[in-house]
């Protein structure tokens, strides 16, 4: 296997993947138009018809999808195809609500899984590798999505799903893992792991990670990176969307390639619907481009993040996407300031915390209270109450630098914040609660 899995539409020139786009998006939206009701009325509604969309610019006239919309329509209502012709249904993991179901034809399923391969290439993957994926299999994209890639790219494939990590590690060490698959929450808890079974980072055969699935920081990276001793790489997608590898980083890592001949990416002001030039931040929309059973239009993803197509030093031409900052949805509005869990983490690793923590958010007498707790390594522990004091103060006044309001934060004793196997549960806002 060379640098790419499919090198001439991963660097296809802009008027080869906008001639793909424009040929596509006509065959799709009439594909749409005829086969789901759903969003013929919604097309109806806005007074477009599918000879209205004669190229990938005419995309802007069509009407949004949102989460709201596939809750309504669960769950045939967005159904593309007969459902005697789908071979899978997967959903969403459900972290904000109600799960979504998808569907996949054999070829939705075939280019999800080109899509998996091309970012297990673009770590150096070939078939000389030992792939440990370590995402959930079932419901859960992450699993399969991976699994199928790797089986594509020919690396020997170790289904091993999330969870029980003691076979996970070893796994890894017997049959010389070379690259793990999994949320990058559960690879710092293997990380943490193998250090206290005694393995050094130079123990392991792992040379990179795919990691994804839920947000996570640049100090988080280097934190994986470090305990795992790899080169960890970012993997986005959604249910939605048929599932992780959406987009992928290149060994470059200044944002993940979108692969655009199947997905079509816009950035929107969430509040206008407006579509904001390259650069600007914004809500990420997607247009599946060829995908059958579960062809969404212009899919609000609430996730925040910027776009740039600024010339890469992998060769390849797709446009990329920043990490998503957090979804609109995870923003906290804590005494009017806007705070993301991701700046929280920062500040955490930044003053030599590990990423284990908690944030409770709940009001009292018509004030938000925001509460971090945070775990203390087995090395930062102290028994003198007064050391603990002066740490808990000066972490508090450096949130209150990032962030603009001050937290209070608890430190707690090692082990004691729950570790996640799949998406890591970062908040509890108890206000949803009284609301
Ligand atoms: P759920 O909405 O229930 O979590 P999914 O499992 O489909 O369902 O999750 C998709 C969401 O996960 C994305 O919309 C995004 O918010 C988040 N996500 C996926 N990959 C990443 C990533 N690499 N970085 C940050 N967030 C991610
Ligand atoms: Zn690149």
């Amino acid at each position: 296997m060379g640098k790419y899995f499919q090198p001439e539409i991963e660097t296809a020139s802009r008027d080869q993947i906008i001639n793909i786009q424009n040929e596509k998006i006509v065959k799709q939206v009439k594909h749409v138009y005829e086969n789901v009701a759903y969003y013929r009325e919604l097309m109806d509604e806005k007074g477009v018809k599918p000879e209205d969309i004669k190229s990938i610019d005419d995309i802007k006239k069509l009407p949004f999808l949102s989460k709201a919309d596939l809750r309504d329509a669960y769950p045939y209502g967005l159904l593309g195809t007969d459902l005697k012709n789908c071979v899978r249904i997967h959903s969403t993991s459900g972290t904000t609500g109600r799960r979504v179901v998808a569907f996949y034809t054999q070829h939705d399923v075939d280019l999800w899984e080109e899509c998996c391969a091309r970012a297990i290439v673009a770590t150096g993957g070939s078939s000389e590798d030992v792939v440990q994926v370590a995402y959930g299999y079932g419901l859960f994209t992450g699993g399969f999505g991976l699994h199928g890639g790797s089986q594509k790219v020919g690396c020997l494939t170790l289904p091993m799903s999330s969870g029980n990590t003691e076979r996970q590690i070893q796994f890894m060490m017997d049959l010389g893992s070379t690259i793990l698959c999994c949320t990058p929450s559960y690879a710092a808890f293997i990380g943490e792991s193998l250090a206290e079974k005694g393995y050094k980072p130079s123990d392991n055969k792992l040379r990179a990670g795919i990691f994804g699935a839920e947000p996570w920081t640049e100090e988080m990276r280097r934190e994986i990176e470090k305990s795992l001793g790899i080169k960890a790489y970012d993997i986005y997608g959604l249910t939605e969307t048929s599932g992780p590898g959406v987009a992928y980083e290149c060994e470059e890592q200044t944002g993940m390639h979108i692969n655009e001949d199947h997905f079509y990416a816009e950035i929107i002001d969430p509040d206008t619907g407006e579509v904001l030039p390259d650069g600007e931040k914004g809500e990420l929309v997607f247009t599946a481009l060829d995908k059958e059973a579960f062809p969404l239009l212009r899919y609000r993803t609430r996730d925040i993040c910027v776009l740039s197509r600024e010339k890469c030093s992998c060769g390849r031409t797709h446009v990329k996407m920043s990490k998503p900052m957090g979804r609109s949805d995870d923003m906290m509005i804590i005494r009017g300031v806007n705070v993301f869990p991701s700046q929280i983490e920062t500040v955490l690793i930044k003053e030599g915390y590990a990423p284990n923590y908690l944030i409770e958010v709940d009001r009292v007498k018509n004030t938000d209270t925001l509460d971090i707790n945070v775990e203390l390594s087995p090395g930062q522990f102290s028994d003198k109450v007064s050391d603990i004091q002066a740490k808990e103060k000066a972490l508090e006044a450096a949130m209150r630098t990032m962030i603009g309001i001050g937290p209070k934060i608890h430190l707690v004793p090692p082990k004691s914040i729950a570790r996640s196997e799949g998406k890591a549960v970062r908040v509890i806002d108890k206000r949803k609660l009284h609301d």
